[in-house]
């Protein structure tokens, strides 16, 4: 017997002109009966479009499809964020992804993200938060798995990211207790995560290879029939906690990239020009690959400040080697 509700929430967000304001944050719950329970969400920046499209498409779709189980679909986990098209939440300039610090909450922000750890994250057993570059980045389109501070490797978050069809998975390391993934640890909720797309455009090819991902990961968790083996090619990893992953502006510039997303690179090859049009008596700042590996990350945002991520450069590994980079 299919049940489908809303579990809306609301949470405080006063401003100068609206005492009393508060946001909405829009949940459904859709039961099948005795199963494992998941949360699907995006949105938590919210300037990241393809996840929240995605599980907007599931909105509509999913009520009839799913066959055992509960899940909680949340497509603007932070709404006032999605609203104004911003990373960070607009009330207060917080970041949802390090706002799980626990009672008392300080502002909408932390607001949202106690409002999860009390009510949705201790009625879960997994969860999928999308995530995409947002306005500043673009990324290749990937899976993600984040390992929080020293949890043990978990073999259902290989099959989680191969069952999410794409041929990239990139791995983080995150020591951050106000993270998701630090409140999902803490809650003993299984979490996969994706970066797909971003730039301040998205695509309806990537909401959709983003939909056939959560919902064949819902597969994968027993909540909708098997799905036919996956031809999809083997998937590989991308480590970017490494030190030189990242290469971050070390002066203010225009970023001018001569190298695509998904683009293999030697280690020293140049990657693209730093320049300043407006002082052109000013040296041209040659840009270098900080290792080699396949670029996954770009900028997207031409004039950068010091301090900005260009690039992020990894060697493809294969996902079977996960579990010895635990
Ligand atoms: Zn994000």
């Amino acid at each position: 017997m299919m049940r489908v509700s809303r579990e809306d929430f609301s949470v405080a967000a006063a401003t100068n002109s609206s005492a009393y304001r508060r946001v909405t944050i829009p949940v459904l719950r859709i039961d099948a009966g005795p199963g494992p329970a998941v949360a699907l969400m995006a949105g938590v920046h919210g300037d990241e479009w393809e996840g929240q499209a995605a599980i907007l498409d599931l909105w509509q779709q999913l009520p009839a499809l799913l066959q055992r189980g509960t899940v909680y679909l949340l497509p603007a986990v932070n709404a006032e964020a999605s609203l104004a098209g911003t990373r960070l939440s607009p009330n207060d300039g917080g970041n949802l992804n390090r706002a799980f610090l626990g009672a008392p909450a300080r502002g909408y922000t932390e607001g949202v993200a106690a409002a999860l750890e009390a009510r949705l994250l201790p009625r879960i057993d997994a969860m999928v938060d999308v995530h995409s570059g947002g306005a500043s980045l673009r990324y290749l389109p990937s899976s993600v798995i984040t390992r929080y501070a020293g949890d043990a490797y978990d073999e259902r978050l290989p099959r989680l990211a191969r069952a999410f069809g794409l041929p990239q998975c990139m791995f983080f390391r995150g020591n951050e207790t106000g993270s998701m993934p630090a409140a999902a640890s803490r809650h003993g909720v299984l979490r996969l995560s994706a970066e797909i797309g971003g730039g301040r455009e998205t695509r309806s090819d990537l909401v959709d290879a983003c939909r056939d991902g959560l919902l064949a990961c819902l597969s994968e968790l027993g909540l909708l029939p098997e799905r036919p083996p996956a031809s999809a090619p083997e998937v590989s990893i991308h480590d970017l906690d490494a030190p030189d992953a990242t290469l971050r502006a070390a002066d203010a510039g225009v970023f001018v990239p001569c190298v695509d997303l998904g683009q293999t690179v030697s280690a020293g090859q140049a990657i693209g020009r730093l320049i300043e049009p407006a002082m052109p008596d000013k040296p041209i700042r040659v840009l270098r690959a900080p290792q080699a590996g396949d670029v996954v990350c770009l900028r997207a945002i031409a004039r950068s400040e010091p301090g900005d991520c260009l690039i992020q450069v990894a060697p493809a590994l294969p996902l079977d080697s996960l579990a010895s980079q635990y």
